[in-house]
């Protein structure tokens, strides 16, 4: 059995004043009946991490390095996301395959460094639009899946999320066959190359999940829960997204 769940990605958003945020969701959420993690840049995983001490909120990187220390000015290892408090790290989100050329290699190196840390890797696959015109969809992702997605992945180290590039902040979003399609996709691929262990992998989707749209997005099949990127920010409808995962 899958746990839902409900994962925000804060991206460049947020400073101090925002965690008054992350209090209204831990008050308003106190045990969730799914899990929640929320990703906010790395100058607060730290704070956010001892606010959400003793509560059912998990907290997350946005990105590591691959290395576990070094000289990569910049960056940060998953160890030091680790013992600044984070449990997950999102990987190869579209936004850095496209603004920092991240390969699926990549990916996958940092995906092996971070079980090594004892992080959850949430690593993102998806199209662009011109890839899904040219019927490139499942050809695309299953490359990203088979590049990124280490040796040695299974349901409690690996989540995976499917975020079509055209849907991410454009308040566009695929229909539910179209969702359903790579689901099924992604859970077969996975199943085939990992077995069992591949079946316990979890599968959300993101790209513009609102409080409106939520609810028909987790009925569709082998939908586990979602990425959200600006719905996050405000608990209220964070919040609702968390409810309407509950329900489905
Ligand atoms: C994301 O960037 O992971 C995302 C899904 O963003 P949004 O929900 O804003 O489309």
């Amino acid at each position: 059995m899958r746990r839902k769940m409900a994962a925000g990605n804060w991206k460049m958003n947020g400073t101090e004043a925002s965690l008054a945020e992350v209090d209204a969701l831990i008050a308003a959420h106190p045990a969730p009946a799914c899990e929640v993690l929320l990703a906010p840049p790395a100058t607060l995983i730290a704070a956010m991490a001892a606010r959400a001490r003793g509560t059912k909120l998990a907290v997350g990187g946005q990105d590591c390095h691959c290395a576990a220390s070094g000289a990569h000015t910049g960056d940060i290892a998953a160890g030091m996301l680790a013992d600044a408090g984070a449990s997950h790290v999102i990987l190869g989100h579209s936004e850095r395959r496209a603004d920092y050329g991240e390969t699926d290699a990549q990916v996958c190196a940092k995906a092996t460094a971070a079980r090594v840390a004892g992080l959850v890797s949430l690593i993102c696959v998806g199209e662009t639009e011109a890839q899904r015109d040219a019927g490139e969809t499942l050809a695309i992702i299953g490359g990203q899946l088979g590049g990124s997605v280490p040796e040695g992945a299974d349901g409690s180290n690996t989540v995976v999320a499917y975020e079509p590039v055209w849907a991410i902040g454009t308040g566009r979003t695929p229909t539910l066959a179209q969702i359903a399609e790579v689901h099924d996709f992604l859970r077969a691929e996975l199943s085939a190359r990992f077995g069992a262990e591949g079946a316990a992998i979890r599968l959300l989707y993101g790209g513009s999940v609102k409080p409106v749209n939520a609810a028909e997005i987790f009925a569709t099949l082998n939908v586990d829960g979602a990425l959200v990127g600006g719905a996050s920010l405000k608990a209220a409808d964070f919040g609702a997204i968390i409810t309407a995962l509950e329900a489905g």
